[in-house]
């Protein structure tokens, strides 16, 4: 029996944005097409094209189809720089409270790096901090920046990478944090991890400074294992641990809250290489499998996770971001004949 009988069609809400958004979310689509996912996109464009026509960056129907849905796919977008946006991913993480986001950094044996044993999982507080969006022009010369920890976020951010790592036979979590220095702050959020590290005596809870960890992430991966931590850290230490798997082609992300979940790859737009058919789409097609994970359709996952690994190992069709040739297209099109290959065998 094929994984696609019996399964009946969900609905997910897809931002479109811009930048390398169009080319990766075109691989998405064919990955999905040739695996039979039984999922309809609901898809709309978001992004300064769609401000400049509509005078929106996000449009009201977007917002509509997310909640109806609460799951989202969403593609990487530029933030315009300068014009007094708002970054619509901050926009979407705080206003839906997507409170959890979840970065995986794992070796990939088909990707040659220092670092071949790299398996940290980072849980990053989504929706505080210095993003808390609080800043204050004091005069011509000074400029505040208000940093927000609260010990509910705290709790509930450190809870979920405790649950993750009892649920997933991890065996330590480590609070990263700069509470020598922000003692109010740091400190609150370091004395809840602790508190809350309480209800796990079977996983091991320590901590360390986040510059600390900044150099021993690269002189040894190997130590860590769950990593939870507040917003600004957690964003430039998983741009890190990225780093030490081959780059940000390679690492997807959940931004899970409530009953809301919204899925992309943690690179951005890439202008750079925009329009030139070489972006690597795995990062994004990954944070789709995890959100079929999510939404219970984890065979369809399962089967797209596999014909990736299968043609990375290969290495014959593997993008030039991680030392091969191939354009988006040429890897999609190996992708695709792969889940055929895999279907077949197991029909
Ligand atoms: P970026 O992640 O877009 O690019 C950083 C570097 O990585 C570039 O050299 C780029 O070519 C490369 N790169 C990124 N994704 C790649 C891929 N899939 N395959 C191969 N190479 C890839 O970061 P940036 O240049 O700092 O930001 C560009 C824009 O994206 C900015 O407007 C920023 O605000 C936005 N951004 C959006 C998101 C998001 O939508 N989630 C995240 C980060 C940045």
């Amino acid at each position: 029996m094929r994984a696609t009988d019996n399964k009946a069609i969900k609905t997910v809400t897809f931002f479109m944005g811009d930048g390398i958004g169009p080319e990766i979310s075109d691989s998405v689509f064919a990955v999905f097409q040739a695996a039979h996912v039984p999922v309809r996109f609901d898809i709309y464009n978001v992004g300064e094209a769609e401000y400049n026509r509509n005078g929106k960056l996000i449009p009201d129907e977007a917002f509509a189809s997310f909640e109806k849905t609460k799951v989202l796919l969403k593609s990487p977008i530029t933030t315009p720089v300068g014009k007094g946006f708002r970054s619509l991913n901050v926009t979407m993480r705080k206003k839906y409270d997507l409170y959890a986001n979840f970065r995986p950094a794992k070796s990939n044996p088909a990707v040659v790096t220092p670092f071949p044993n790299t398996d940290i999982v980072t849980f990053r507080e989504n929706t505080e901090d210095l993003y808390a969006g609080i800043e204050e022009q004091i005069s011509d010369d000074e400029m505040h920046s208000i940093k927000v920890i609260t010990r509910s976020k705290s709790e509930r951010i450190c809870r979920s990478a405790f649950e993750f790592a009892r649920n997933c036979g991890r065996k330590k979590v480590t609070c990263i944090h700069k509470a020598n220095i922000m003692k109010l702050s740091d400190g609150l959020f370091l004395h809840v991890f602790e508190e809350v590290a309480k209800d796990y005596p079977d996983i091991i809870a320590d901590n360390m400074i986040v510059d600390a960890c900044a150099m021993n992430l690269v002189l040894d991966p190997t130590k860590f294992d769950v990593l939870v931590t507040e917003n600004l850290y957690g964003d430039i230490l998983t741009d890190l641990t990225s780093g030490l798997i081959g780059g940000v082609g390679l690492m997807p992300s959940a931004n899970v809250g409530t009953d809301m979940a919204m899925f992309e790859a943690v690179h951005g737009s890439a202008p750079d290489i925009a329009g030139k058919n070489i972006a690597n789409p795995t990062a994004f097609l990954w944070s789709a499998c995890m959100m079929l994970d999510h939404i219970g359709l984890n065979d369809y996952a399962d089967l797209i996770r596999s014909a990736i690994s299968n043609v990375m190992n290969a290495g014959v069709h593997t993008t030039r971001d991680i030392g091969g040739n191939a354009s988006t297209t040429e890897y999609t099109d190996a992708l695709v004949s792969e889940i055929k290959k895999l279907i077949a065998m197991a029909a």
